[in-house]
């Protein structure tokens, strides 16, 4: 009898959970923005994040949880309850170089994490305060060669994209400028237009709206071809430093151990996402690639993540910096 009993108790304890799955979700989610208000990660997630709510029938609400280039927000999401009720953006910074970066790190991007999908690309732009004196990037790598410490670079923190895209430049043009930190490129974006740092390396999707209003300047895009967003932007092979090619993406996260049937629902809203008109002119209109077909979904992004830390450790390693 108490075997039975024991057996029926955990044949209920098993549905419970199988319910809970199939009526998902039932309350708002909680989709974490390891950055800043403002920035291309807190962007690019409310524009496919509204779109999700409504497939799903929940609001996804966005909360921006800052520090640490990324990496504080990424250990929280990691520990969160695996229900599906917290998710995280993370990027090419928190998902990838950070592992790099700190050989502490709590938790392994491809571990510690169940892929939901990309949202989108976004290209790495060189940026500098309107009144940078340099009119092109071969001025302004002669400029910063000349000048080094005495100039000021904005990034997001260790882990971010705009500390390891611009520790790419700077290794490539062997200066060493002041690294100033901000919770986000949305407020470095700020300070870089009233002109209270020099330069930094940036996702488009932020800078797009301030190149075309003139108030920074933008040297270059660091892919092989022109963003129709900023048809004007020169590439790095085209402007004389071609070796710099650098792209950042955003991705939505779930913590280890979320329910299969959870995740697919959420890989299956935000694919919807992607593929909806307006979503998709307001991320082109910020310069973001799209992903499409094969790229998208919670495969595609795990095999993204590995090829990520591959490329970025060695980078990082012959860079020789290293996060305590
Ligand atoms: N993606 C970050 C943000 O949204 C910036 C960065 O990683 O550089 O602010």
């Amino acid at each position: 009898m108490k075997k039975l009993l024991l057996a029926l108790g955990a044949a209920l304890l098993a549905t419970v959970p199988a319910a809970a799955q199939s009526d998902y979700p039932t309350r708002p989610i909680t989709v974490i923005v390891p950055f800043a208000a403002g920035g291309p990660t807190d962007t690019v997630t409310r524009i496919v994040g509204e779109h999700m709510s409504r497939t799903l029938g929940q609001q996804l609400v966005v909360e921006n949880v800052v520090g640490a280039g990324g990496t504080t927000a990424s250990t929280r999401a990691m520990r969160a309850t695996p229900d599906g009720y917290t998710i995280i953006t993370g990027h090419m910074g928190t998902h990838a170089a950070s592992v790099g970066l700190y050989p502490k790190l709590a938790y392994d991007p491809r571990k510690d994490f169940e892929p939901i999908g990309l949202i989108a690309g976004t290209p790495i732009l060189i940026l500098a305060k309107k009144d940078f004196p340099a009119k092109d990037l071969k001025e302004f790598i002669a400029y910063v060669k000349a000048n080094g410490s005495k100039l000021n670079e904005a990034h997001a923190g260790v882990g971010s994209v705009s500390f390891t895209t611009c520790l790419l430049l700077n290794h490539l043009l062997g200066v060493k400028p002041t690294l100033i930190p901000f919770t986000g490129t949305g407020p470095s974006m700020n300070a870089l237009v009233a002109g209270q740092v020099d330069y930094m390396c940036d996702q488009i999707v932020n800078a797009v709206p301030q190149v075309q209003a003139g108030t920074i300047k933008a040297y270059a895009v660091a892919t092989p071809q022109r963003n129709p967003a900023l048809p004007d932007v020169p590439t790095t092979v085209e402007a004389g430093l071609p070796d710099y090619q650098t792209s950042a993406w955003n991705a939505l996260f779930a913590p280890k151990g979320t329910p299969k049937p959870i995740l697919d629902k959420l890989s299956a809203a935000l694919d919807k996402a992607l593929s909806d008109e307006t979503v998709r002119k307001r991320l082109l209109d910020l310069g973001s690639d799209i992903p499409e077909g094969k790229a998208r979904g919670q495969e595609a992004l795990a095999a993204h993540v590995k090829a990520e830390i591959d490329k970025w450790t060695p980078i990082i390693k012959a860079a020789g910096i290293e996060a305590k």
